[in-house]
């Protein structure tokens, strides 16, 4: 069995992704528009933040078109052979390729997915691919090839957060549906439904903290150690500071988290702590909650170095999205290079 079509079994587990999520109601109803009028796009690319809900928009779309009743109403119907067989993960026509972290697609699985759709041909079939930006560079240009040469029988959903990062031609091939984050009403109040005993503060700071990437704190409030080392993360930011802390002690109580998630915490704070700088209100900063304690912060060192450590976990980052790298090096070197910085950002200022 190839590898594209081992893909394809893997829906997403979440729970509630049998409901659409009610932030998404207008890129729901353009896509509606665009049926009726029988004008959907052969391939479609869904970009915006991670931890909003574009993979579960996606593989509801991948249902409805699927569904053999769903002409008449605005979802799939969910008792159709096509549906129970989407539901089980068995769909022979719905192909999914969902590479994990820091592996990237490579040209074989793309090979074999064109493969299968050739040999299909004639039957409606969706395929999604998630995390595009993995895309090996000739893993690009085989798709590439494929979206120059659209079939009627299939329909392409591409997902990235990243989308700067495709080929501008695989991008131009394409038509783009953004996806933001719901605005912070609807983000607590449907937390709040799903995790009926989460306080209601805690919610708010966390979304706050993670710009609203509401699923990624929904993730976050079913492991209590993860939680835990979200809300303190800022206390261990400070601490390395006031050299009350090891870096390399540190590192080790945060090497239980995917690293990517430390970084754009990080980011977060040295993102606040700039504005700060450049005199936005306390009020309107991510983590209005610790004004004064973000304020001493600021106060202590140069908006040169604040922007410097920005760049340098900006370069972290895309080499840990480029390169498997150990999460327990890269996380010593996001918490010892802090230290080292801010003892050179001492001497300049
Ligand atoms: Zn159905």
């Amino acid at each position: 069995m190839n590898k594209a079509i081992e893909h394809r079994t893997r829906v997403h587990p979440d729970r509630f992704a049998r409901n659409r999520l009610p932030w998404q109601q207008t890129q729901w109803d353009y896509i509606q528009a665009c049926q009726r009028a029988d004008r959907l796009p052969h391939a479609l690319l869904f970009t915006g933040s991670q931890g909003i809900g574009k993979r579960i928009f996606a593989e509801h779309l991948a249902e409805k078109l699927l569904c053999t009743q769903a002409s008449l109403q605005e979802d799939a119907c969910g008792y159709c052979t096509s549906c129970r067989l989407m539901r089980a993960q068995t769909h022979p026509d719905f192909y999914l390729i969902a590479p994990e972290v820091n592996t990237s697609i490579k040209i074989e699985e793309i090979r074999a997915l064109i493969s299968v759709l050739h040999q299909t041909s004639g039957q409606y079939k969706v395929v999604l691919i998630d995390k595009v930006e993995q895309l090996s560079i000739a893993a690009s240009h085989a798709l590439l090839k494929t979206l120059e040469e659209p079939s009627a029988d299939t329909i392409f959903i591409l997902i990235t957060h990243k989308s700067e990062a495709l080929l501008p031609t695989l991008r131009s091939r394409c038509h783009r549906l953004r996806f933001m984050p719901p605005q912070a009403q609807l983000a607590q109040h449907w937390l709040q439904q799903q995790n009926a005993k989460a306080d209601p503060n805690l919610l708010q700071l966390l979304l706050r903290w993670n710009e609203y990437a509401v699923l990624s704190v929904h993730a976050l409030l079913f492991d209590e150690k993860i939680l835990r080392l979200s809300t303190q993360f800022l206390a261990s930011v400070v601490a390395l500071r006031t050299e009350l802390v090891d870096p390399l002690t540190l590192a080790k109580q945060y090497s239980a988290i995917d690293p990517e998630q430390c970084i754009v915490w990080f980011m977060r704070i040295i993102m606040d702590l700039i504005k700060i700088k450049l005199a936005v209100s306390i009020e309107d900063i991510t983590r209005s909650e610790h004004g004064p304690i973000m304020q001493d912060l600021a106060d202590s060192l140069t908006l040169n170095f604040l922007f410097a450590y920005y760049d340098h976990l900006v370069s972290l980052r895309s080499c840990y999205r480029s390169a498997p790298l150990n999460a327990l090096l890269l996380i010593e070197n996001l918490f010892c290079r802090w230290c080292i910085c801010l003892e050179a950002d001492d001497v300049i200022s």
